[in-house]
Order: structure tokens, then C-alpha cells, then sequence
């Protein structure tokens, strides 16, 4: 579709929201089989640290920056985004948007048990029409026979669009291993904790944060625990000034 930017090795797409969501529509109608990923640059650095997800990430057919790490990456490297960060969770609110009223059907995969429910009444009020083939929740075993099960009851509804909301990077190798078995899902959508977001579990950062680039700082504020895992965004932004002088 668009032009790609190569950050670290993840092949983004330069896309604004709007296009990344008529990207997935036009998919949609033309039936042809299509993953959105959403990396930040927690996923970039783990794909750097263990090269083996390159695979698994790049075979998505859109790949959106959904960070602000990624889109100053972007900077650094002189590949700027046009659209800046585009946000998983705002693709899907917007796809949601567009699809309702029409004869799309949606399955949201994903969340502790009733999220995915919560998930989809409260975007009911807001976007009266839209469909919901059905629900999972997404704490299974994601290989044997818990995984055999989950797919069949995805197969056996009607649904073509199907929400992942299982965190990174689980969501993005699920899609990866189990694609070809999903026989009438047409698009799918990797979205981390959206269906929290949806539901009202998680709220988001106020407006402030995200317009100073700050989406983060909030996160570790409500989120603490996630220390650990947010250590991996100084390593991304200075080990690519690294890379950026040594491939100058
Ligand atoms: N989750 C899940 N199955 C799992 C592990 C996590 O459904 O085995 C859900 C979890 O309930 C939450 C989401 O995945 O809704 C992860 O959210 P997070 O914001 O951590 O996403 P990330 O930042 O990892 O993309």
C-alpha cells in the first residue's frame, strides 16, 4: 500500500489513521486476508533482542507506529511519519465506526473473562449497528487443544473481522501461527489492552499527555509494575542514536 520506513528492522507503514482504517475496509471488501500490528518500541527492542520475531512482526500487511518512541525513531533516522503516532486503540475505535450499520461481523478475542463483552456493549451505545458474532476471553493455552477450541468457535460464526487483544507480542504470534486456519476472518487486528481501554477498565492518558508525547509517563504512573518492561524504551531511543552514527 503505502510507503514503508524501515525502523530497526520493523517495516512501518507511513500512514495517518484514516488511511490505516481505509486500508482495513478496503480489505475487508476485497476479501483478501489482513493483519494491522501495532508496535511501540517495546516491540522493536524485543525484535532487536531476538531477531526471530522479525518474521512474525513484518508479515503483518499493515504495521502502524504505536508509540511515541517509534515515530522519534523515525526522526532520528530522517524517515519522519507523516501521520506521527497512530494508536492501535483509536484504529479500532474508528474501524467500529465505519463497519456499523453495515453486514460485518466483529469477534473480540481477547482480555480476562467479560471484557471482551464489556468491550462490545459499551461501543454498542456509542456506534448503534454495529455486529458482534461473538467472544472469547483471552486467557487460554495458545497451543493444543484450548487453542483448537478457540478457533473453531471463531470458525463457527459468521464473523470476518476479529480484534487480538492478548498483549505483545503473544497476540501478533497467534495471528502469525494460526492465520491460515481461520476460515472466514478477513481482518485482524493486534491491540494489546484496547478492550480494556473500550470496556472503561483502563483509561487513557488525559489529552495533555498525549499531546506532550507523555502517553508512557502516565502509563508507568497508574501502571508501576510495568518498569521492568518500559526500561526497554531508553535502550530503543539511545541504541538508535548508536545506530543512526554508526550508519551514517
Ligand atoms: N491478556 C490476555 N491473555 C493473556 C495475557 C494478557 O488476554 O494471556 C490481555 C490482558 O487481559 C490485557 C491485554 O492482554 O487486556 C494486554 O494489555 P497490555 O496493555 O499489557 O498490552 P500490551 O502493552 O502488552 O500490548
Amino acid at each position: 500500500m503505502s510507503e514503508k520506513i524501515n525502523i530497526r528492522g520493523v517495516l512501518f507503514n507511513n500512514v495517518t489513521l484514516e488511511e490505516a482504517v481505509s486500508y482495513l475496509v478496503s480489505s475487508l471488501e476485497d476479501g483478501k486476508q489482513t493483519a494491522l500490528f501495532t508496535p511501540n518500541s517495546e516491540i522493536v527492542q524485543n525484535c532487536i533482542e531476538n531477531p526471530e520475531l522479525y518474521d512474525v512482526i513484518n508479515s503483518g500487511e499493515l504495521i502502524i507506529p504505536d508509540g511515541i518512541g517509534v515515530v522519534k525513531a523515525g526522526r532520528i533516522l530522517r524517515t519522519p511519519f507523516k501521520g506521527g503516532k497512530v494508536a492501535g486503540i483509536e484504529v479500532g475505535e474508528e474501524l467500529i465506526r465505519r463497519l456499523a450499520g453495515g453486514d460485518h461481523k466483529v469477534f473480540f478475542l481477547g482480555g480476562k473473562p467479560g471484557v471482551a463483552e464489556a468491550a462490545a456493549d459499551s461501543l454498542t451505545k456509542k456506534y448503534p449497528g454495529i455486529q458482534f458474532a461473538g467472544f472469547s476471553d483471552g486467557y487460554f493455552s495458545k497451543e493444543g487443544e484450548e487453542n483448537d477450541s478457540v478457533i473453531e468457535k471463531i470458525n463457527s460464526t459468521d464473523a470476518d473481522v476479529l480484534y487480538v487483544c492478548l498483549g505483545a507480542p503473544t497476540q501478533e504470534k497467534w495471528i502469525y501461527a494460526n492465520r491460515a486456519r481461520l476460515k472466514n476472518i478477513k481482518i485482524m487486528l493486534a491491540l494489546g489492552g484496547s478492550l480494556d481501554g473500550y470496556a472503561g477498565n483502563v483509561k487513557r492518558a488525559p489529552k495533555i499527555f498525549i499531546k506532550l508525547g507523555l502517553e508512557w509517563f502516565y502509563r508507568l504512573l497508574c501502571e508501576p509494575w510495568r518498569f521492568k518492561r518500559m526500561l526497554k524504551l531508553p535502550k530503543f531511543y539511545f541504541g538508535t542514536w548508536i545506530y543512526k552514527l554508526k550508519n551514517k
